[in-house]
């Protein structure tokens, strides 16, 4: 018996963005909560002035038990009787789908949505069921993204193929599933896959409201008693957002990409025109992978709900006509659902048996007739009453006619053409798979060899996809590589040029540190002979010095009055030397003279009284003149002394400098020859290190030895003489 797809509507209450915009509430209902009044800003034309009407509509703060009580309770129960069902959740992204098909939380007894309350009440039903009923359920989960299909409980299967085989009806080969015997594993399943739903959405930079997730639970069912077996398929459908895909949609990506998006739920859309038109031949469940999974829940042996689910805020009310529209469209679809079974042997046996009766009946009615025939042919007559019917069949033949027949009408003998009930029915029940929808007007072998075709077809359309996205992968990973190369190149080829300035400029300094490097080799060699030439000049200052100092040290050895004479006639032979007298001199002489005379005399009676006040007058001038010159000698032998200490201090200064130098010019040298990696660096840093070194080392040096040789030898030399002549 065919049935209208159930069709529900469900809205929200208004979300944190509506009333935030100050969002109007633009729909209203009607008191049995079936129509949905709207006030669209798109003026309403027709029946849709006067609402949508659908099995039911629940307002904002309808709970999720209610939704379930009335939208699909019944659906499983149809299920666990071997019916095929769907439950479908469609409308914009945050419109409620997955609060509606999961809910907030599976664990909390209020909140949680269909899928949980659906397994809870399959294994409750289970539990409650005959003794002689055994079940198996089993769960597979999958996504649509991208016109692919990714096997949410196994994701590295990700281009799955649906195929169809007359057993087995529309499936998708290789999908994993699981048996399950508890609502618990039910739930870990879920979660599995959620959780691989969210790593692939991260992972393909998709949104999970691009793809369409289903949760298919099959119930078998088997009747220990009397062997029949039935199976159920349970669709829980959370499709992608149905609002459009912009082009340059927020994740990025390509027309192309968009398009394939679009692709499954525009199948959609018109899979259910065609359903629905009456006069359209062709329904294209070909044209996407969702419509082809779901073929039979759309026109096909299922028992479907729809749920639409809408916001009841101004701010989305485009996209909730649109809901809403599609909603009644999806409302005329038929269904035409029937349990899918297999019959048990003793069940086989009747119908066997019951046909093996016929069949016999209907051998005696085709022998009965033949006889007749027989008749007639021979020209013979048989009698209205003795026709052969199948009726008769079973009893014996009437006796021949003896008058000649009259001409059978063809109609007659057509109208008795047999027809076997029992074996019609025999096959209807073996055949239990409908005709696909989409492959009608074939008979049954060309129709299964269509299907095989078409199996194999998508088998090597699915390895030929493979192919093509590793090749695909391959190609973006090679051009990647080509674009970073080609940057390398560039970057590299800027570098180059840069590296080569930079190699010229190094080349100059090169040239020009060579020239320096010359040059202060060769102001070095200036000043290394200066620098002998100093050194000789203090070896000479040092003889000298030694001689003085031994002078000094014999002058000091001998008795003061020997000094004092040698100094006097030091003095005295200097005087006369010089040969100038002073008037001083003069008078000295003469009292010398006088002395002299005295001492030959041995008579002081010829001192005049003057005499002896010169006398008295020039020794205390001539004591004075030892005292000072004493002193001044003394003076003299400290400077003296203190002059040598400064000398040796200098000289050991001045070689360990020269030492130093020639080590750091040597260390320099090695340095510039070891160190030519950093070209450029190193001779910029020689260069100028170089330079620093050697204007540092030559003021020191030419201070150095302008201290020690020259001044400390003038002066010293300056200072020995004068003391030597004071001395004398
Ligand atoms: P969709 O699956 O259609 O994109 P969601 O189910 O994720 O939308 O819902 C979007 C948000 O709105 C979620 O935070 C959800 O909890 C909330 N929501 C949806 N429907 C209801 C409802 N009937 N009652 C309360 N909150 C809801």
């Amino acid at each position: 018996m065919s049935t209208n797809i159930k069709v529900v509507c469900r809205f929200r209450p208004p979300n944190s963005i509506e009333q935030r915009e100050n969002s109007e509430i633009v729909v209203s209902f009607d008191e049995n909560l079936r129509t949905v009044m709207m006030r669209s800003s798109q003026a309403l034309a027709g029946p849709e002035k006067d609402g949508f009407t659908f099995d039911r509509v629940f307002p904002p703060g309808t709970k999720q038990h209610e939704v379930f009580d009335y939208g699909v309770k019944d659906t499983v129960k149809d299920v666990l009787d071997g019916y095929n069902g769907t439950v479908f959740a469609y409308g914009q992204t945050g419109a409620g789908k997955t609060f509606t098909m999961m809910g907030s939380d599976i664990d909390d007894p209020e909140m949680k949505g269909l899928i949980p309350r659906i397994t809870e009440q399959i294994f409750q039903s289970i539990v409650e069921s005959d003794a002689h009923l055994e079940y198996l359920v089993k769960v597979s989960y999958m996504e649509i993204y991208l016109e692919r299909i990714r096997d949410l409980l196994a994701p590295h299967n990700d281009n799955l193929q649906v195929h169809e085989e007359k057993s087995k009806g529309v499936y998708v080969k290789n999908l994993s599933d699981y048996y399950v015997s508890s609502a618990r594993e039910v739930y870990e399943i879920m979660r599995q896959g959620g959780n691989a739903r969210v790593v692939s959405s991260t992972n393909m930079n998709a949104e999970s409201s691009r793809s369409h997730s289903i949760f298919l639970i099959t119930i078998n069912q088997k009747n220990t008693e009397t062997g029949a077996q039935k199976s159920g398929n349970l669709y829980l459908v959370d499709l992608a957002g149905s609002e459009k895909v912009g082009k340059t949609g927020a994740s990025g990506q390509t027309l192309e990409e968009a398009k394939k998006i679009n692709k499954s739920l525009s199948a959609l859309g018109m899979v259910i025109n065609a359903l629905t038109d009456g006069k359209a031949k062709h329904i294209p469940y070909r044209d996407s992978k969702l419509t082809r999974i779901l073929q039979e829940s759309l026109g096909g042996n299922s028992r479907t709900t729809l749920i639409i689910n809408c916001s009841p805020s101004s701010y989305n009310d485009a996209e909730t006509l649109g809901t809403l529209r599609f909603g009644i469209r999806a409302k005329s679809i038929k269904n035409s659902a029937r349990v899918n079974t297999e019959l048990s042997p003793s069940e086989l046996k009747a119908l066997v048996a019951k046909a093996q009766g016929a069949n016999t009946k209907y051998q005696q009615y085709i022998a009965a007739l033949e006889a007749e025939i027989a008749i007639w042919r021979s020209g013979g007559h048989v009698e209205q009453a003795d026709w052969a019917t199948s009726d008769k069949a079973g009893t014996p033949a009437a006796p021949p006619p003896k008058k000649a027949p009259t001409s059978p009408t063809p109609s007659s003998v057509r109208s008795m053409t047999p027809v076997n009930p029992a074996l019609e029915g025999l096959r209807n029940d073996l055949d239990s798979r409908p005709q696909t929808p989409t492959v009608v007007g074939l008979d049954k072998d060309e129709r299964e060899e269509f299907l095989r075709r078409e199996n194999e077809l998508s088998d090597q359309l699915a390895e030929r996809e493979s192919v093509l996205v590793s090749a695909e992968k391959l190609v973006k990973e090679l051009k990647e590589e080509l674009a970073f190369l080609k940057e390398q190149e560039a970057s590299l080829s800027k570098e180059n040029k840069s590296m080569s300035g930079n190699l010229n400029e190094l080349r100059l300094q090169v040239e020009r540190l060579d020239y320096d490097n010359k040059e202060s080799m060769i102001t070095i060699d200036i000043l290394k002979e200066q620098n002998q030439d100093g050194k000789n000049e203090l070896e000479e200052l040092k003889k000298i010095i030694a001689d003085l100092k031994a002078a000094q040290k014999d002058a000091s050895a001998e008795d003061k009055e020997k000094r004092k004479q040698e100094k006097m006639a030091l003095m005295m032979a200097k005087f006369d030397a010089q040969g100038t007298f002073s008037e001083k001199d003069e008078q000295l002489r003469q009292l010398l003279a006088k002395l002299d005379t005295i001492d030959n005399d041995a008579s002081l009676s010829t001192l005049s009284h003057d005499d002896i006040v010169a006398i008295r007058r020039q020794l205390v001038d001539g004591q004075a003149l030892i005292r000072e010159t004493v002193d001044r000698l003394r003076q003299s032998q400290e400077e003296n002394e203190m002059h040598t200490r400064r000398r040796d201090e200098l000289e050991s200064r001045v070689s360990g400098l020269e030492a130093e130098y020639e080590e750091l010019l040597e260390k320099t040298i090695n340095d510039e020859e070891v160190s030519n990696v950093d070209v450029a660096e190193s001779m910029a840093e020689l260069k100028n290190k170089l330079e620093a070194q050697y204007a540092a080392k030559r003021d020191a040096h030419v201070g150095e030895v302008q201290i020690s040789s020259n001044s400390s030898k003038l002066e010293a030399t300056n200072f020995e003489l004068s003391m030597l002549r004071s001395t004398a």
